[in-house]
């Protein structure tokens, strides 16, 4: 489960970049074609997330909208804008850092996450998680920060306060941030918003958390997932909804 202290913690898998880029590409390659959950029928496209492979820092953002359903890519529109302009701001860009969402579809409406659809796209998240291998996972507003934290804390209570979680087979940096398009409206959200910002650099600076001693072999699989490393590669990529760096 997410965020859970496990007493049986099994030793994150050695795995370079590359192999870990093309394990992710193959769930990506899962990905796009899912049926897991009703959004299936509605989305235009599958927005699996973007941005660097071998990132140290991930954001996980709620769900597509309009504009990134059309266009297959996370953040493209106006909380997007204020994304760029805050890693802006911390000398980033997306080229630095990889992007993702708790559902790679979108909700009709933009209505809020359903569990089921939360549950049904978790392994993908999960997989994102465990083969990029951020050290500072972002969460942004309340339906990231509540799954990955596993606990019902909102994110007005979390926002700004790193903690250690082991997420999957590793532990990491996990900081809630107030989700930008909430921020675009409240003025006082967006002071706080850039004010959490600003200490991005700080916790990256720290680089990974210790790592919790491994008690157990073999190393954890992704769930249900099923990877295999070179399938994918085999199928032409359709750059611009990856948008791999
Ligand atoms: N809001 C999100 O949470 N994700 C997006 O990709 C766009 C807007």
């Amino acid at each position: 489960m997410w965020g859970v202290r496990r007493p049986g913690y099994h030793r994150p898998p050695v795995r370079s970049a590359p192999e870990r880029r093309e394990l992710l590409r193959a769930v990506y390659e899962e990905a796009r074609g899912c049926v897991r959950c009703p959004l299936h029928q509605t989305r235009t496209t599958v927005v699996f997330g973007a941005g660097n492979a071998d990132a140290d820092l991930m954001f996980i953002g709620e769900a597509p909208g309009a504009n990134e359903d059309r266009l297959g890519l996370p953040f493209v529109g106006q909380a997007g804008k204020l994304l760029d302009k805050l890693l802006a701001e911390i000398g980033l860009d997306r080229k630095d850092v990889f992007i993702a969402n708790t559902l790679k579809c979108r909700p009709p409406d933009n209505r809020d996450p359903h569990p089921n659809e939360i549950e049904a796209c978790n392994d993908y998240l999960r997989g994102q998680v465990d083969l990029i291998e951020p050290t500072v996972i972002c969460t942004l507003g309340n339906f990231s920060t509540k799954l990955l934290r596993a606990d019902s804390t909102g994110i007005s209570r979390l926002h700004g306060r790193e903690e250690e979680r082991i997420i999957g087979p590793r532990a990491v940096r996990l900081y809630p941030l107030y989700h930008p398009a909430a921020a675009l409206y409240t003025p006082s959200m967006l002071e706080a918003l850039r004010a959490d910002f600003h200490r991005i650099p700080e916790l990256l600076a720290l680089g990974p958390p210790d790592q919790p001693r491994a008690l157990e072999e073999p190393v954890p699989e992704l769930d249900d997932i099923t990877i295999e490393p070179g399938e994918a590669s085999r199928e032409p990529e359709p750059a611009a909804q990856l948008g791999l760096f």
